[in-house]
């Protein structure tokens, strides 16, 4: 059986007793077996980022960004390898994870970009002789602590910008699905960055625990589910740290009666069933505004799923592929039986769905459940898998209010032709991130990623220069050099340790 080892200094092999299996979703069964580290492994890992750490730092910005433009190529150069091997254990289509390593790379690329955004803020003459000027610093040792539904993008959100800043990373990546991210810090060791400045430890809650206590460890990025991102920040800041815990996610996309309904349908069924539904900004719940919205869209979108293609994730012709373990693919359904049960009226059911020659594989069709409302549990609550929930409303009014009134606040759309319609949407809608009709409104690497609510806790976002300034600590310096003139203090006798007074 493969073996999957954390990846410290270089690739020091530790052993690690405990060993969580690595499923092939496809097929069901398990392909590899990952180490689940404890205290001492991170022990090591923080041992050699310390080591590592302020040379890096102390290595000028243009140097470090070579490192990431060298990065950038390998990654690019390697992108067929790292993409099957992400879809053999996520499950989801090549294309789908050459998306994933595509979307990191992006912000590689914002990486290389480091010197320019690194430059401080400088004032002359703050007061008499004096000038002010910030610079940003490293925080030191960062971490990283990401979920299974983007192996590869969610690594280099943080762990480009981190490393680039000055910082040694160290990421905890999800245990469903560990060998990208080891791949990953291979090729960061290949682009030339230190042993010790971008390391994979694996492992669970144990290991979660063990960086969130870990004193030389000063700022920790999380993403996954909201109620372990919220247990990640309160357990990170009480232990001092700087953590910013982006958590789950209930979509909604709104469709005005002026929408492009053909152009809904397309766009709903890559972000409602795209990747399985298992995006943190996919599209799992549709609000039509009005009834003959409603039936028009209902009667539009039946023949477009029934034509969606399940199949394994290398099927070229696939929309897409098996969900990531069997215990998932149980939840989901657990949840349509649930919407079932409150009163939605399951107009496509996924359950019971196999692939042939796969019988095994962890596979659900896609699943359309209309008169969802906003009583029912499974409406509150992220089923995070091919299921899209038909919420009815009456008008502009109520639609606004669903999003905006839901738990969660990470991404919304809305389709109109009505330019008034979408600005009042978008300025007014409590949710994070907004598509016009756009289905999936995730921002380019230079603006920054975060939801509201309990999608996100702490108050910095992803990438961008949220990113920075989440990885970097200002430093403001106010200076005065006596001007050595004929009793050598400054020409005016000041005590040059006497706070001066400015303005
Ligand atoms: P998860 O919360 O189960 O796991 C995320 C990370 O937390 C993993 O590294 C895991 O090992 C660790 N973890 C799991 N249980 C833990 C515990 N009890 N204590 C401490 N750490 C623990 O999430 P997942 O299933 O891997 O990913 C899917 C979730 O991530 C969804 O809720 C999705 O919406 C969310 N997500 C959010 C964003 C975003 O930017 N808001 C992006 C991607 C995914």
């Amino acid at each position: 059986m493969r073996q999957i080892d954390h990846m410290i200094a270089g690739g020091v092999r530790l052993p690690s007793a405990r060993r969580g299996d690595v499923f092939n979703p496809n097929t069901g069964a398990v392909q590899a077996q990952v180490a689940l580290g404890d205290k001492e492994v991170l022990e090591a890992a923080v041992a050699a980022a310390l080591a590592a750490q302020p040379k890096w730092a102390a290595t000028n910005p243009q140097r470090r960004a070579r490192v990431m433009f060298n990065f950038k190529a390998l990654v690019e150069k390697h992108m067929d390898e790292l993409a099957h091997m992400l879809s053999s254990e996520h499950g989801k289509v090549i294309a789908d994870s050459k998306g994933d390593i595509q979307r990191g790379l992006e912000v590689v690329e914002f990486a290389c970009g480091i010197p320019h955004v690194l430059k401080g803020e400088y004032t002359q003459g703050a007061g008499p002789g004096i000038d002010v000027y910030s610079m940003r610093q490293p925080i030191g040792i960062g971490a990283g602590i990401t979920p299974f539904n983007f192996p590869g993008m969610i690594p280099l959100w943080m762990g480009a910008v981190a490393v680039a800043c000055g910082n040694a990373f160290i990421l905890k990546p999800s245990e469903r699905d560990p060998s990208v991210p080891n791949r990953l810090a291979e090729l960061m060791l290949e682009a030339g960055a230190p042993e010790g400045i971008f390391q994979v430890v694996h492992g669970d809650k144990e290991m979660v625990d063990a960086i969130l206590d870990h004193p030389a460890i000063g700022a920790v990025s999380f993403v996954g589910s909201s109620d372990i991102a919220h247990y990640v920040y309160q357990r990170g800041v009480a232990a001092g740290k700087r953590v910013q815990a982006m958590g789950g996610a209930k979509n909604h996309g709104i469709v005005m009666p002026d929408a492009d309904l053909d152009q809904v349908v397309n766009d709903l069924c890559g972000a409602a069933f795209g990747s399985a539904g298992e995006r943190c900004m996919a599209l799992p719940v549709v609000v039509p505004v009005g009834y003959e919205t409603a039936e028009a869209l209902k009667a539009k979108l039946i023949p477009a799923i029934h034509a969606l293609k399940v199949g394994v994730s290398t099927d070229a012709e696939a929309h897409y592929g098996p969900v990531v373990t069997a215990a998932h693919k149980a939840k989901i359904e657990d949840w349509i039986q649930t919407c079932a049960n409150e009163g939605g009226e399951i107009i496509i059911d996924g359950r019971g769905f196999t692939l042939q020659g796969h019988e095994q594989g962890f596979f659900i069709g896609p699943t359309l459940i209309d008169h969802v409302t906003p009583k029912m549990s499974s409406y509150h609550n992220e089923i995070f898998g091919p299921v899209l929930q038909m919420v009815r409303a009456p008008d502009f009014e109520t639609a606004l209010a669903l999003p905006s009134k839901h738990q969660y606040g990470n991404g919304v759309a809305i389709f109109t032709r009505n330019g008034h319609a979408a600005r009042e949407f978008a300025a007014r809608v409590n949710v994070g991130m907004v598509g016009i009709n756009v289905p999936i409104p995730v921002p380019v690497a230079y603006h920054t990623f975060g939801g509201w609510k309990r999608s996100a806790f702490g108050d910095t976002n992803q990438h961008g220069m949220e990113g920075v300034k989440f990885w970097t600590k200002v430093k403001t310096i106010t200076a005065r050099w006596p001007d050595g003139g004929a009793n050598g203090l400054g020409s005016d006798g000041a005590n040059a340790f006497v706070i001066p007074t400015m303005g």
